[in-house]
Parts: structure tokens; C-alpha cells; sequence
């Protein structure tokens, strides 16, 4: 199967928000003004040589976006699916822009990942990143972490405190530390 009629657009990389492969593209559809006024420089379709499915680029917007952070296989988190679904619910709201949502998936997701690791139940956020830090999940390295996981992790409830992209990248990535050193380093080694 092939899309039919694909110009031949300026070489793009990105990494194809469908299949995540790195790619580079040159097929796909331009956005003119008119039949024959050629590329506008506006806006781009672009599809990817993988898995055949497109891709809308315009300057930095690129729709779907990239998912963010690292893929674990799902037999590394101990038959927790709830956890796993959720890490994959944190990483697909990065692909469509939902920066606040991905906040609220790794707010719930470090609260769980704690009692995973021994915490009691219905603390506040903030003792769960007390609690993991105090009890050495969170190595000397990473702790300057902890402060902006406290800032952008902190808010109360009730408060609507919207999260840009660079904060859920933060967020996100301090996520993804946490599951490799406390789920994938131990499922590793168990499994050399
Ligand atoms: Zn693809």
C-alpha cells in the first residue's frame, strides 16, 4: 500500500509519533496557496517510510508529536499492569500536547512507585517524595531532582496550575530514572 500523488518536500527528521522510529522524510504533502504556487513553507504532511502513516509538520509543531521517554517492556514492573499502563498514559499525553496531564499521570505514578517501595498509603504528595528520597531510592546525583519534582509536582488539588512542555519532559524523565533504577536495574540483574 502507498499514498498516491506525494511531492517531494524538504528532508525532515523526527521521530514518527505512530511507530517511534527516528526517520528522515522527504514524501508527502505541502500546503500552497494555489494548484501552481508552489511550497508555501507553511505546513507539511509528511509521511514516514516505516510505517506509512503522516505525520503534519509546521515550523516546531509537529502533530502527532514524539512520545517521550524511555519504552520498558511490561514484565519488568512486577505484574503491576496499572503501573505499567499509566507510565505509557504519561508518555502518549506527551504525543498529543497534554502537558498538564502528563504532570497528573507522574504525580499518581511516583505516589504509587512509593508504597510500591513501602510507603503507607494516603500520605501527601510531598512525604512520598520525602519517603523516597529519606530511603535512598532517589541516588546523591539526582538529588536536585527532588526539588523540581517538588515545584512542579506540589500543587494541591484543587489548584489549577497548567504545565508546560518543558516541565512534563521534567517530570517525566524523573519518572523514567525512578522506574529503571527501582524496576529495570533489579529485573536485569535477576535476569542475566
Ligand atoms: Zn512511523
Amino acid at each position: 500500500m502507498h499514498w498516491y500523488n506525494t511531492s517531494n518536500l524538504p528532508s525532515k527528521n523526527y521521530i514518527c509519533g505512530h511507530c517511534n522510529n527516528d526517520i528522515s522524510s522527504n514524501k508527502g504533502y505541502y500546503l500552497a496557496n494555489s494548484h501552481n504556487s508552489g511550497m508555501s513553507g507553511n505546513g507539511y504532511v509528511y509521511v514516514c517510510h516505516k510505517c506509512n502513516k503522516p505525520t503534519y509538520i509546521s515550523g516546531s509543531l509537529q502533530v502527532p508529536g514524539a512520545t517521550y521517554g524511555k519504552k520498558y517492556d511490561e514484565q519488568i514492573f512486577n505484574g503491576d499492569k496499572l503501573l505499567f499502563q499509566l507510565y505509557e498514559e504519561a508518555r502518549n499525553n506527551m504525543k498529543v500536547m497534554s502537558f498538564t496531564s502528563v504532570g497528573l499521570c507522574c504525580r499518581k505514578l511516583l505516589m504509587h512507585i512509593a508504597v510500591n517501595c513501602g510507603a503507607e498509603e494516603n500520605l501527601k504528595f510531598i512525604d512520598y517524595i520525602n519517603y523516597l528520597d529519606k530511603n535512598n531510592y532517589i541516588p546523591k546525583n539526582a538529588k536536585m531532582w527532588v526539588d523540581i519534582i517538588r515545584d512542579k509536582g506540589n500543587e494541591a488539588n484543587h489548584e489549577i496550575m497548567l504545565l508546560d512542555q518543558e516541565d512534563a519532559k521534567k517530570l517525566l524523565t524523573f519518572i523514567e530514572i525512578l522506574i529503571s533504577l527501582i524496576y529495570d536495574m533489579p529485573y536485569i540483574a535477576k535476569n542475566i
